[in-house]
């Protein structure tokens, strides 16, 4: 690991001031925030992220999780992930969110890791982490290892010959729209839909510590038997946490039966773009979303 300077941020604008010196923008910067640290110094070991300067933003108070007068939530981006996901709101409102916290990583790592540095960490792809193989993300230009090397576990959704795993198109390098000194303060959540059930499902090679292959997390409200509303996202198998408006539109207004949660899996996966070894992926994401939608609708 490069030398480097810290700092602690005992206020926002201090932690902003600091984070604007930066010539470029957030990941790769020479001046980064660190909350949590699991994802950033993990990649600091590997050499893959070479800051210069680290803002430490821990002290800042964005610890607090409040419900919103319109029947939201405002999360704090210092909000650990076991806080959260424990939170008695989150679990009668938000249970999908609550799943999805506790399947991931494992409880020594979500009682570090915070909200803001959830939404930011970066790919698992292990080119992008070896410094000595090409990868576009890392060095843009220099190619992407993984189209033709190990990629089992990396995306068919949303994909480019420039990049398989996260946010790729022509710059895979730039993963988000934060500008240097651009703080994350807080998520808003918008009020639960009166009277949906949601459930997250994550399907891996282990049952801890470790990313899907293939995830679904899916809200729903049923009336009379009837699916009134759908919210469908898939992990595991997009450039990101992947929306799939498709197998919403295939569920609103149709019964809760296994033909209609079949064309609902065909819908999301319709255009998944294999690669030479992730193929099993287009099956294991239909089937995770169809168990999802059946355990779902089952409870309601
Ligand atoms: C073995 C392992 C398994 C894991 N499994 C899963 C999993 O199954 N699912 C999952 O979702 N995650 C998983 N993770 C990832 C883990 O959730 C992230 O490492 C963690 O959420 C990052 O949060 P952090 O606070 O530690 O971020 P840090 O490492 O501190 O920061 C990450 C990035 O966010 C930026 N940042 C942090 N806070 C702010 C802010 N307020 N404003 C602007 N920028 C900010 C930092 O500058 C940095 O770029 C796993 C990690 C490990 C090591
Ligand atoms: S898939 Fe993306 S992150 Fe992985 S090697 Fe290719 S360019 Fe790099």
């Amino acid at each position: 690991m490069k030398t480097f300077e810290l700092s602690r941020a005992d206020d926002p604008g201090q932690a902003i001031a600091a984070g604007a010196k930066a010539t470029t923008a957030q990941q790769g910067a020479e001046i980064r925030f660190i909350a949590g640290g699991t994802n950033l110094v993990d990649f600091m070991k590997l050499n893959v992220e070479t800051p210069q300067k680290l803002v430490d933003i821990t002290h800042l108070p964005f610890d607090k999780i409040e419900a919103l007068p319109d029947g939201g939530l405002s999360i704090g981006a210092m909000v650990r992930n076991s806080d959260l996901a424990y939170h008695p709101i989150v679990r009668k409102n938000y249970a999908v969110l609550s799943e999805a916290l506790l399947s991931g990583a494992s409880a020594q790592l979500r009682n570090m890791a915070t909200t803001a540095g959830n939404l930011l960490q970066r790919t698992r792809c292990m080119y992008f982490r070896d410094t000595a193989m090409p990868c576009n993300k890392r060095g843009p230009g220099s190619g992407c290892a993984a189209i033709t090397g190990v990629n089992r576990s990396l995306a068919i959704l949303g994909t480019s010959e420039h990049c398989i795993a996260t946010i790729p198109g022509n710059t895979p390098e730039r993963e988000t729209v934060l500008e240097p000194g651009d703080l994350i303060t807080h998520v808003s959540l918008p009020p639960p839909s009166p009277g949906n059930r949601s459930l997250y499902l994550k399907l891996r090679d282990r049952a801890s510590f470790e990313f899907a292959l293939a995830s679904a997390a899916v809200v729903i409200t049923a009336d009379g038997g009837k699916i009134t509303r759908a919210r469908v996202a898939l992990g595991g198998v997009g450039t990101k946490p992947w929306r799939s408006p498709e197998a919403e539109a295939e569920l609103t207004g149709q019964s809760a039966t296994q033909a209609v949660f079949q064309k609902a899996a065909e819908a999301a996966l319709r255009d998944a773009k294999p690669q030479s070894q992730n193929g099993f992926k287009v099956e294991l994401a239909k089937r995770c979303l169809m168990h999802a939608l059946k355990l779902v609708t089952q409870t309601a």
